[in-house]
Formats: C-alpha cells, structure tokens, sequence
C-alpha cells in the first residue's frame, strides 16, 4: 500500500509507492520495448489472459472487446480506507494513498495510436472514462479522479500497446486545486465558455472546431504545440457530458494527435482529461490538455515554474491545421 505525505514547502501531496518500481521496465534501457522480450508477452493484447479480471469491456463491431479496463496490477492509489492524517510531529504529515488505479486498454490492436483510431473506436475510450469516472464519483471516500493517456517511454508510458490510466484519490491534487481557483479569479461567467468566444472573435489559434468541442492552441500555451479541447456545452463534471458530446471530443482528440504527429513526427505525449472534483460547487469547465513531449524541463523551468516556450501558438496553430487540411 502506498503513503501519501504532504510537501510543506508547496502544500502538494505526493505518493510513496515502492511497489510500483517493480514494474516490468522501470528503470530498463530507454527505447527498448518491453514486448519485444518473448518471457513478457504484452500484457494488454488479446491473446494474453489479464492477471486480474477485467472492470469493464466495451464491444468493437465484431462483438470482441475493443477498449477494456483492468485494475493495475501495481496500484499507486488503492483500497478504501478514509484519509485520516496523522501528524507525526510538525512537519511529518502522512496519510494512506486509498482510492483506485486502472488501466484503459485504448484498443485490441498492438500497434495502433489513438490518432489512428476512428470517431467510432475513440468514442469507446470516452465512454469507459465516462462509465468509471461515474463509478468513483459515487464512492464517498474518492474526491477526484484524473484520467490520462502517456504514450511513448519519454512522456512515462511503460508499455507500447496504446493505454491510458485513471486514477481516483480521496484529495483535491495541486493541479485541480490551481486550475479551481483560476477559474474563480476569473472575472465573468466561465473561464473556458469565455475563451471559446474569445478564440473564435481572434481566430488564429483554434485548430479545429465542430458543434461539440473547439480545440486551440491556447494563447498561454507553455510547450510547442500544445493543445487545450474546450467542450462547447459547459459541464463541470467530465461524466456529466452526453455520450455525443464525449465522442465529439475523442474524436477531436485523435484529430489533434494525427495533426501533431504531421507536423512534430511521431514524438511521445501526454493526454490530461481535467473534471471538477466530485461533489463540489466550484466554477468548473471539464477539457482535455494534449500536450507533446518535445521539450524537456530544465532547471529553470522546474525552479521557478516558468515555462520558455520557443513555438509561439499561433504559428503552432497554422501548422497544425495545414496538417489536418493535407490529413482530409
Ligand atoms: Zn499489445
Ligand atoms: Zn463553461
Ligand atoms: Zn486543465
């Protein structure tokens, strides 16, 4: 079981978790798949039994599963007992790392990339979070669930075959906590219906726009090529959204990463899907952070929190959508 302790310096929990540097490839040689060792077929295809039974499966058109959830075998959250904190003395704050951390099987297919997938088959990835994200949210001890998507070893996948993670946990994270109080700073209704308007009034950094969702290159982006998928109907919870509004967004999300793969190569990348925290009250507007991997933090930026971003959004914005005009 893992330990949550609290960072004093910046007021952030941060989980202890030994048991999970037992992972097959922690710490192997970089750019050395995993799979390609024949003792350790892939875990996530097919034909391989999952250690644990599956969460949840949800059917292709050929009646198999075509995204499934399994429990991870090496959970960093985990169990369901409340947070209690103990203090040991004034600066030792400790508490049990309780809640949940599953794995979603993004397709039956080994080498695929959700950009690959189509609107049908991106609309099951959706609907799994959406189906878990409802499960977590009834239980009183979880009080936000983060879901993401790393691909590639540079942006901390340990597995080639495209999955994403969901982790539920009885605290509000540092992130969720500084996006919540942006959005009360913010002078108006909300922050993300605003800036859809605002975005399409400026018009040279939205790089895709449908009736469900707008994705921009925000005009604060700190990484090249960084993408922010604003839903168009206002939700504050992810799981609250329609099924159509969920496929519209998931299939932006595979149109975004084909775009980014035009025009960046087929670099690593983080997925963030952001919802309020379950059972609040805040001004919240749940969107989906696609952001490549091609630069590194150095130690200013880990110092001072200051991102250089050297590809200003609005040039990021024509490239990309020179790519999905070239890409239709
Ligand atoms: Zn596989
Ligand atoms: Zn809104
Ligand atoms: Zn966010």
């Amino acid at each position: 079981m893992s330990d949550l302790r609290l960072d004093p310096l910046t007021g952030r929990w941060v989980v202890i978790a030994g048991e999970r540097a037992q992972r097959p490839s922690d710490f192997l040689p970089r750019r050395l798949p995993v799979e390609d060792d024949p003792l350790r077929p892939c875990p996530f295809c097919p034909d391989t039994k999952p250690a644990l039974p599956p969460i949840l499966e949800l059917p292709g058109p050929n009646g198999k599963w075509a995204v499934r959830v399994l429990p991870n075998l090496y959970p960093a959250f985990s169990g369901s007992e409340p947070m209690v904190v103990s203090h040991l003395g004034p600066l030792f704050t400790q508490a049990p790392a309780s809640g949940a951390h599953e794995v979603i099987v993004l397709s039956d297919r080994h080498d695929v990339s959700w950009a690959d997938l189509t609107p049908g088959e991106s609309a099951l990835i959706t609907a799994a979070i959406k189906a878990r994200m409802l499960e977590h949210a009834e239980s009183p001890g979880l009080r936000y669930s983060q879901a993401v998507v790393n691909s590639g070893r540079e942006a901390g996948a340990s597995v080639e075959h495209p999955h994403g993670q969901l982790l539920s946990m009885p605290f509000i994270p540092g992130e969720a906590a500084h996006e919540l109080a942006g959005f009360a700073r913010f002078q108006g209704n909300c922050l993300l219906c605003a800036t859809v308007d605002a975005e399409e009034e400026a018009g040279q950094r939205i790089v895709h726009s449908d009736d469900s969702v707008m994705t921009i290159a925000p005009f604060w982006s700190g990484t090249p090529y960084e993408m922010l998928l604003i839903p168009r109907r206002h939700e504050t919870h992810l799981h609250d959204a329609s099924d159509d509004d969920l496929a519209g967004v998931a299939a932006a999300v595979a149109r975004a990463l084909s775009a980014m793969r035009s025009s960046v190569g087929d670099v690593a990348y983080n997925i963030m899907f952001h919802s309020a925290p379950f059972r609040t009250r805040s001004e919240f507007h749940w969107h989906v952070h696609v952001i490549p991997k091609i630069s590194t933090r150095g130690g200013f930026e880990m110092g001072s929190g200051v991102f250089i971003n050297v590809t200003p959004p609005e040039r990021a914005t024509r490239d990309l959508r020179s790519a999905i005009a070239a890409n239709a």
